[in-house]
């Protein structure tokens, strides 16, 4: 009797510091993963109440006319490529940009998924790169590119020969990736309202998602994953009522 009483108030003990204790790192799996986002930090609510919030299944468009993509991606721009332990990014010094709105929103860095975060028409890439814009309001374009499997991935395979195993290493890309080689030639694209797919969740952003799909081979997605040891996609999350342009 004694013993069990003992038993069950260390249990008590260890649950009661185990329910207190939040996690204190978001990631993609356990006690830090995305259904426990808006549970970390009170700067985080909008991953669990947010109405716009991103990635999506991009389905049901409607086709409006809207502006061509308008980019400037110089290729001599430097870049450093890191691994953050939530994705592989590479930063970018200033000079690339994208013009939408009447806006010039300057590129801060790009980072990669695998697998892809949103999704067309139910269909999931093995991998989607996020080119994060923000023009001087620090409001965000985010463009997207979806990689299928497929041929290597010429522009890639520089960058990929230094890919950061651990997390906060960090490389100089000796050939910068060249962002206009990325694109696919077609530059049709889907737009629609969403917010950042990682902690904190902030809306307003405008997405961008190319509707070609470029090649990545298996080896180039494999070795992705293998440098971040995980996983690195969000949930999809409901539309509550937004439209998707095509
Ligand atoms: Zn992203």
């Amino acid at each position: 009797m004694k013993k069990t009483l003992l038993a069950t108030i260390l249990m008590l003990g260890s649950f009661g510091s185990y329910a207190s204790e939040l996690p204190k790192h978001w990631g993609y799996a356990g006690e830090g993963s995305p259904e426990h986002w808006s549970e970390i930090s009170t700067d985080f609510s909008l991953c669990q109440t947010g109405k716009n919030q991103s990635p999506i299944d991009i389905h049901g468009a409607m086709q409006v006319k809207h502006e061509a993509l308008s980019v400037i991606y110089p290729n001599d721009i430097k870049q450093k490529i890191v691994n953050n332990g939530h994705a592989i990014q590479v930063n970018v010094e200033p000079g690339n940009t994208l013009n939408l709105d009447g806006m010039t929103f300057a590129l801060q860095q790009f980072h990669f998924h695998t697998p892809s975060e949103n999704t067309i028409n139910g269909e999931s890439f093995p991998m989607e790169v996020h080119l994060v814009h923000a023009n001087d309001k620090g409001e965000l374009t985010v463009l997207a590119i979806m990689f299928k499997e497929g041929k290597e991935n010429a522009e890639l395979a520089s960058a990929w020969s230094v890919l950061p195993q651990k997390e906060n290493e960090t490389h100089d890309l000796a050939k910068a990736i060249d962002l206009n080689a990325l694109l696919p030639n077609n530059k049709n694209y889907y737009r629609f309202s969403g917010s950042l797919t990682t902690p904190p969740c902030s809306e307003g952003v405008r997405w961008l998602v190319m509707k070609d799909q470029v090649t990545v081979s298996t080896q180039q997605i494999a070795a992705l994953k293998a440098a971040l040891h995980h996983t690195n996609n969000r949930p999809i999350q409901p539309l509550n009522g937004r439209v998707i342009i095509d």
